[in-house]
């Protein structure tokens, strides 16, 4: 057999692309992992600050990040990879009538789904993130089951666990067509040719480009989010605290203190920034830290070590396209992530083995129906 021939080619090396080539492996597929990048998780895969939450407002979501977030809590134990994983939670704060209401609303729906998630009072909140703005704190939601890793330690442990499950990666190839033939896929890139029976898209911000050279339209716009790391410091807080309030040039920012100490912290900009642009900006510094020093004051002595800038691959209703589209058996969607690739990779990656080793089970057509490439991207998620 030509040392060029797979049973599933995936086209990126980043968030979803690692553990979907890791299910895959343990399916007994040949798996090869293609990235136009020098080394695995180099894109967007590295830029995100590591929240992992399952408190989402839809079904696919919210099941797929529960699957996630068993996956990340026990991978250090099951494979012995720290990814600095951390039970710390997450929280929404609300300071308006308008959003205790929304966030109250969308935990009846959390609830039915069975999310452990509930409506805190500002001096409950206050223990959790002492010193936190108590004027005009309504309470807060607080999800104690959701938590944080390192997305850099992670990309590592699924690209170790990969090769030791026998996936082979090429680095520095840049796929540039893609050939349907009755019963294979051939993969051309800027350097070789391969061949399989399946290619999985997982190009990220370059999803749209891919799916061209399948004939798909996909609607894949990346947009510009920047985020920065401070010094690490003795713990002072518990969850992740997502301020929902918009302002002028963004709307809501969130931030952590990571198992290390350090305070992770990204802002949403408003209007979004679209495009691949990763320099960094003179705006997000004094945009962010404005906003979070009003917030919590105690946050105004923390040095900060870097920053950087990277893309949310965005659709436009939120939410991913993942799954075979009609008419196109041997190609895989796994795109379209926006700003929640992280957290749902390792639950998406298991799925993707599923649905190409035809041993899907009842649970996942319903899942699939939320991230199908057929719908009409007509919705809005709560919190994309
Ligand atoms: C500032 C910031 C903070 C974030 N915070 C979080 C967070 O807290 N939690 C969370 O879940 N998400 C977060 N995200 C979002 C997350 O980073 C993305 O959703 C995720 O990385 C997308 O994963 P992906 O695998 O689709 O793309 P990527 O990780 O970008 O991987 C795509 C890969 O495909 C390769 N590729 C593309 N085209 C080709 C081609 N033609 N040939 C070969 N290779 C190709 C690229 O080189 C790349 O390595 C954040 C993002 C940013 C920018």
């Amino acid at each position: 057999m030509s040392k060029n021939i797979f049973d599933v080619i995936i086209i990126g090396a980043g968030s979803v692309g690692l553990p979907a080539a890791k299910s895959l492996a343990e399916k007994k597929m040949r798996v090869l992992v293609l990235d136009a990048q020098a080394s695995p998780g180099q894109a967007n895969a590295k830029k995100a600050i590591g929240g992992i939450r399952a408190t989402h407002s839809d079904y696919g979501k919210i099941r797929i990040s529960l699957r996630s977030i068993e996956i990340f809590a026990g991978m250090e134990e099951e494979s012995g990879y720290d990814i600095g994983w951390l039970r710390n939670g997450y929280s929404f704060p609300a300071y308006s009538e308008k959003d205790e209401k929304t966030l109250k609303n969308l935990m009846k729906i959390q609830h039915e789904f069975g999310l452990n998630i509930s409506w805190i009072s500002p001096e409950k909140y206050n223990e959790l993130v002492p010193g936190i703005n108590m004027e005009g704190l309504r309470g807060s939601t607080y999800s104690p089951e959701d938590g944080s890793a390192s997305p850099l330690l992670a990309s590592n442990a699924y690209y170790q666990l990969c090769l030791e499950r026998g996936v082979s990666f090429r680095f520095g190839e840049k796929v540039t067509d893609l050939k349907f033939n009755k019963d294979s896929v051939e993969v051309t890139t800027d350097s070789d040719n391969y061949s399989s029976h399946f290619v999985v898209n997982a190009a990220g911000n370059e999803a749209r480009e891919v799916g061209k050279m399948a004939g798909l339209e996909l609607p894949v716009y990346p947009d510009c989010h920047e985020a920065a790391i401070t010094e690490p410091v003795k713990r002072f807080f518990g969850p992740m605290v997502v301020d929902m309030r918009p302002a002028e040039g963004s709307k809501n920012y969130y931030f952590y203190q990571n198992n290390e100490g350090q305070v992770v912290f990204c802002i949403t900009p408003d209007p979004p920034i679209p495009g691949t642009c990763s320099e960094s900006t003179s705006v997000y510094f004094p945009q962010i830290a404005r906003r979070m020093v009003k917030l919590y004051p105690r946050l105004a002595n923390l040095k900060v070590r870097r920053s950087w800038r990277g893309q949310y691959p965005m659709t436009p209703d939120g939410f991913p396209i993942v799954g075979f589209p009609e008419n196109l058996p041997q190609y895989f969607n796994l795109v379209g992530m926006c700003g929640q690739g992280f957290m749902l990779g390792p639950g998406l990656g298991e799925l993707t083995a599923r649905c190409l080793t035809a041993t899907k089970n009842d649970d996942d057509d319903r899942i699939l129906a939320s991230f199908a490439f057929n719908r009409d991207f007509s919705g809005t998620e709560a919190f994309k």
